[in-house]
């Protein structure tokens, strides 16, 4: 019935993590810091049909910044103004959640806050080197809702 499937999905959230339900980092749509926004990006970003565009310096792993399509309303292609122009000016701030962090908490911070992406990192403590933060995908409050509402 679809009711047991939804208080199923809703007492899941307890014991499920982000890193269950996020988008990985290889099949997220992001966009280099150095990018301009000619005719050519603006159209990648219109098909990709995301609403929030993750910003990487460097490395896809390195995620700096975050767009939202909202953003490029005053922007002319044949300005091929820099992203990172747009990226300042708007400064969105960008949230962070740790790969074990529980459904239920993540779903609360997104009740709290503005935003309803953040970008899933861990601490990678393996090897030779200091420990350092790896981003492995993001997590939406679409992604918590479609925990709770799938039927199986
Ligand atoms: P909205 O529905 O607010 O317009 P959206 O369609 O861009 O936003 P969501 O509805 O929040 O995104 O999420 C839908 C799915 O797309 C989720 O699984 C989420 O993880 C994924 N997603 C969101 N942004 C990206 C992105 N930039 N690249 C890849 N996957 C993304
Ligand atoms: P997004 O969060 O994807 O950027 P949004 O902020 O425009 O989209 P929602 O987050 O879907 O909109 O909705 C937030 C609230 O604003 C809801 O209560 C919704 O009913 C209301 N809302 C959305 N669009 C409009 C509109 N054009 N006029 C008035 N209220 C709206």
């Amino acid at each position: 019935r679809e009711e047991m499937n939804i208080i199923q999905g809703a007492l899941e959230l307890r014991t499920k993590t982000v890193e269950d339900v996020m988008t990985k980092v290889e099949d997220c749509y992001m966009l280099p810091f150095d990018a301009v926004l000619d005719f050519n990006t603006m159209s990648s970003i219109m098909e990709s049909g995301y609403t929030r565009i993750p910003v990487y310096e460097t490395e896809r792993s390195n995620i700096v910044d975050i767009l939202y399509v909202k953003d490029l309303a005053f922007v002319d292609p044949d300005d091929c103004t820099p992203l990172s122009t747009i990226t300042r000016f708007y400064s969105h701030p960008l949230h962070f959640v740790f790969s074990d962090t529980k459904l239920d908490a993540v779903l609360e911070e997104f009740k709290k806050g503005k935003s309803h992406l953040a970008i899933v990192q861990k601490v990678n403590s393996e090897g030779e080197g200091d420990p350092f933060y790896e981003v492995l995908g993001l997590v939406t409050l679409e992604d918590v809702i479609e925990e709770i509402i799938k039927s199986e």
